[in-house]
């Protein structure tokens, strides 16, 4: 009798999520199941329901990353180590598979997040392939997928609180190049903003400010790191270039990230980073509009370094493991996600992640 593995599907965009039964599958030699024990719903998942990114092969088993226990593998499984799993392992992997390693990205331009080929679970791979996503009680890790083990400090709940957001704040502070003393400002408090914010204080930043909303977010923002932050909801823009400039010795941060996702967003982090400064814009997962520049007064004049951040590699995601084995004490990660949601919650996961009410959602499967 073939066992059977619930999951969550996402059919097409604005559909109805629905709960459908897999056949738990043939593992090829080198292949692996993982029993999840956690997932999340995120923004890129609301990204996915709307329909805004590009080559989605609906329908799809959304949850790109997921943690939880090995359940079976087909012959002698390693980690990325090079250490042997055995069954019951807790474990994560990297949602990111197949880049190529042949490509103009992965080799003479060795950005990998840029490689045709590259494929990412919950987000790529299609359900008619199976069970590719976290949304699911079992997740398919085919062979050569990046598996670590979770360090014994980190909990489920930490790793999935970092997530998708804590991996990408990783590659975003490599873009960075933070100096020790530099003043840091984070465009935006959902959960790239958020992890972006506790790692700039942990690389050395002498001042963190974080611009975003509600006030709970905020809250949580200086909980992680930061030591000012600015309430989008009760500022105007000019308000809040003044208050970051007072905040920065009237000459604007070393460095600002973008992690906002809006093009008004951009405009003001233009106008507020210091001369010969750093911006990083992350947050423009999708296409949200134009927005206006002068090139002479805001980039030219200004001699600024400005740097795109997209996706992540798996170096980002090993490193994201120290950083939450070495800070997770003391970095409250685990408060990202509000609330717990089953498989037949995802419907209202989702409108409530739409509506920015949470800026993440834990998946139980
Ligand atoms: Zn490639
Ligand atoms: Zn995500």
């Amino acid at each position: 009798m073939t066992r059977t593995v619930l999951a969550a599907v996402m059919p097409a965009p604005r559909t109805p999520i629905e709960i459908r039964e897999f056949p738990e599958p043939e593992l090829p030699p080198g292949g692996a199941l993982l029993r999840t024990a956690l997932s999340e719903v995120c923004g890129t998942d609301v990204h996915l329901w709307h329909g805004r990114l590009a080559g989605v092969p609906y329908p799809i088993i959304p949850g790109h990353v997921a943690t939880g226990t090995l359940d079976a593998s087909r012959g002698p499984l390693r980690d990325v180590h090079g250490h042997l799993l055995k069954e019951g392992d807790r474990i994560a992997f990297f949602d990111v598979h197949r880049t190529c390693g042949r490509c103009l990205a992965c080799t003479a331009h060795r950005t990998p997040t840029r490689c045709p080929s590259r494929r990412v679970y919950g987000i790529t791979d299609s359900a008619n392939e199976g069970l590719y996503g976290g949304w699911a009680e079992k997740v398919y890790l085919e062979p050569g997928v990046v598996i670590a083990r979770l360090p014994e400090a980190v909990s489920f709940e930490s790793y999935i609180g970092g997530g998708c957001g804590l991996l990408t704040s990783v590659h975003i502070l490599e873009r960075a190049r933070i100096s020790p003393g530099d003043v840091v400002a984070v465009q935006g408090a959902g959960a790239v903003g958020l992890s972006t914010a506790a790692l700039a204080r942990r690389a050395g930043a002498s001042r963190v400010i974080v611009i975003g909303a509600p006030a709970n977010r905020l809250e949580l923002a200086r909980a992680m790191g930061a030591d000012v932050t600015i309430d989008l909801g009760s500022s105007s823009a000019a308000e809040r270039h003044d208050r970051v400039l007072e905040l920065s010795g009237g000459l604007g941060p070393d460095v600002v990230i973008e992690a906002a996702g809006s093009a008004r967003a951009f405009e003001e982090g233009m106008a507020m980073v210091r001369h010969g400064g750093t911006y990083v814009i992350a947050g423009h997962y999708t296409n949200v509009g134009d927005s206006t520049i002068n090139a002479h007064e805001h980039i030219n004049r200004k001699h600024l370094d400005i740097r795109g951040c997209w996706g992540s590699e798996a170096g980002h995601f090993l490193r994201a493991l120290t950083l939450l084995e070495r800070y997770s004490h003391e970095v409250p990660w685990h408060r990202i996600p509000s609330r717990r949601f089953t498989l037949g919650q995802l419907n209202e996961a989702l409108s409530l992640a739409e509506q920015f009410a949470i800026p993440k959602g834990l998946v139980t499967p």
